[in-house]
């Protein structure tokens, strides 16, 4: 038994080879028809400036917090260098030269004690002159903003008030989130960042707001991009700008024009800007365009079938109706008691409201959180979960990708993700973004997804587990309490 999300295929050894660059001509991008979460209104600028109170820098020992976990040694991450630079995994912190004011931040602050795969591998990269761009992949929950939250805080002059470094993300969550990691961990540098996202109250203007003097900004594309457009944004000093979530950022049907347009604007005054892209995911079709577009990367990249987290168990289970679903729900998986906090992704607002009313109404605490609610209230609800004052949120997919909270233990896919013009195929990329946020870091997790017994929902799922090369287990009957007990036992969250 507990053949869970078990990878069909061998992988394929992973050591870490210098191969030919690729990447030469540029092309114009297609556009089509858009879906977009993140930044659907645009104004406005939010003050958030790093603390830049200077401590003792010395560590002491016993501030150095044991690591929750150990990542897996098996997250089989290829390495195509363009070049002739070597560059040498960072096995300790301590190999990166960085600055004590840095290396306080990671150790005391974040409570890390070693880099992970990917920023063993991918932050010598980033550092190295002659600051080759970067295109990285890696898995969900392993560590990814800190290669670029890293890499811009170590390539950035403190003493120089002007914008330097320029991260962009597909949501107002996200960039929310990178913003306060980067002022944790650059917390005694004295480096300032300000976040660029749509203000709080839709339709207050921040336009008249003075020139950023922070030398790190991260915000969304919209808001970004008027910046610039005002000059409220000078790219004089820019050297490096990262996308995170950069499939999405490059994708058409998200904000690939956006993207374009603010590297160009950079290019024009900087030719030289330093180019990092993080995700867990580039298809085929990204990738060949990132490929047109960035010009001699270094590269890392993970096989599709290598993907999926083997600490996050996955399961189906096949309801008769939409009713059925919310027993589920209600009777299985609310009734659980204290195992952590789930997102119960669905696909609409109108999902959304639906389900969060069937829940309220009988008598469960649940939240919900999706792209047409205020800003306000969205940041509210988003703070409220991750400060663990609410254990159940349900979620469109604004939140699908790079949320970071690591009590998350139990992702629930209501809804399957389906791509929005595509007649009912499934969103693949989705699906694992989904998925990942639980797990976070090696963590323990379980995804139930929960499939309405009609051809669609089942060809979805099946579609995924192919595409993936994971076995998703099935719950046989829907009812079964201890058909889950089982399986959240085999996850690990539920003890013998
Ligand atoms: P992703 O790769 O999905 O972007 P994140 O960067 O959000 O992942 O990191 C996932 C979690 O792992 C975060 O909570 C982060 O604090 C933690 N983490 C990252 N790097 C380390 C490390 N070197 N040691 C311990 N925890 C880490
Ligand atoms: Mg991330």
């Amino acid at each position: 038994m507990a053949d869970t999300a078990e990878k069909v295929p061998a992988a394929e050894s992973s050591s870490s080879s210098a191969e030919a660059s690729i990447a030469v001509e540029k092309t114009e991008p297609t556009t089509t028809e858009k879906k977009k979460w993140g930044d659907v209104e645009d104004d406005d600028e939010e003050e958030a400036n790093a603390v830049s109170e200077l401590n003792s820098l010395s560590i002491k020992e016993e501030e150095k917090h044991e690591s929750v976990l150990e990542e897996p040694e098996d997250s089989n991450i290829k390495a195509v260098t363009s070049g002739d630079t070597p560059y040498t995994s960072a096995s300790r912190f301590e190999d990166l030269n960085l600055s004590p004011e840095l290396m306080k931040g990671l150790y005391v602050e974040m409570k890390f004690e070693k880099p992970s795969k990917i920023q063993a591998i991918s932050l010598p990269m980033i550092m190295t002159p002659p600051h080759k761009h970067l295109i990285a992949q890696a898995h969900n929950g392993s560590g990814k903003t800190t290669c670029f939250v890293l890499g811009m805080l170590s390539r950035v002059d403190p003493n120089l008030r002007e914008p330097q470094a320029l991260c962009i993300c597909p949501t107002r969550e996200l960039a929310n989130q990178n913003v306060e990691v980067l002022q944790k961990m650059g917390k005694f540098t004295g480096i300032a960042v300000e976040v660029a996202v749509p203000e709080r109250t839709r339709g207050v203007s921040n336009m008249r707001r003075d020139a950023v003097s922070a030398q790190v900004v991260i915000g969304t594309p919209g808001t970004i991009k008027k910046w610039i457009a005002f000059k409220k944004l000078g790219l004089n000093h820019l050297k490096i700008l990262v996308f995170d979530e950069a499939d999405q950022m490059l994708a058409t049907d998200g904000f690939r024009d956006d993207s374009l347009r603010i590297m160009k604007d950079i290019e024009r005054v900087n030719p030289t800007f330093q180019v990092l892209l993080f995700s867990a995911t580039f298809n085929e079709t990204v990738k060949d365009f990132v490929a047109r577009t960035v010009k001699d990367p270094n590269q890392l990249f993970v096989k599709r079938e290598d993907l999926a987290l083997d600490s996050v168990k996955q399961y189906k289970v096949v309801c008769p109706n939409e009713q059925t679903k919310i027993e589920v729900i209600k009777d299985q998986i609310m009734e659980l008691g204290d195992i952590g906090q789930t997102i119960i992704f669905v696909r609409t607002k109108v999902s959304a409201n639906k389900l969060h009313k069937a829940l309220a109404e009988m008598g469960y605490d649940v939240t919900s959180v999706h792209g047409s609610m205020e800003n306000e209230d969205r940041d509210k609800i988003v703070k409220e979960f991750k400060d663990c004052l609410t254990q159940v949120l349900i979620a469109t997919d604004v939140i699908a990708r790079g949320f970071d909270q690591q009590r998350v233990n139990l992702v629930v896919n209501y809804n399957m993700p389906t791509k929005h013009d595509s007649g009912g195929e499934p969103d693949y990329e989705v699906y694992l973004h989904r998925v990942g946020r639980a797990g976070r870091f090696g963590r323990k997790g379980a995804v139930f997804n929960l499939l309405l017994d009609d051809r669609r929902d089942i060809e979805v799922m099946e579609k995924i587990e192919k595409y993936f090369g994971a076995h998703v287990k099935e719950i046989k009957s829907w009812n079964s309490e201890e058909e889950y007990k089982i399986a959240l036992k085999e996850a690990g969250l539920l003890d013998e």
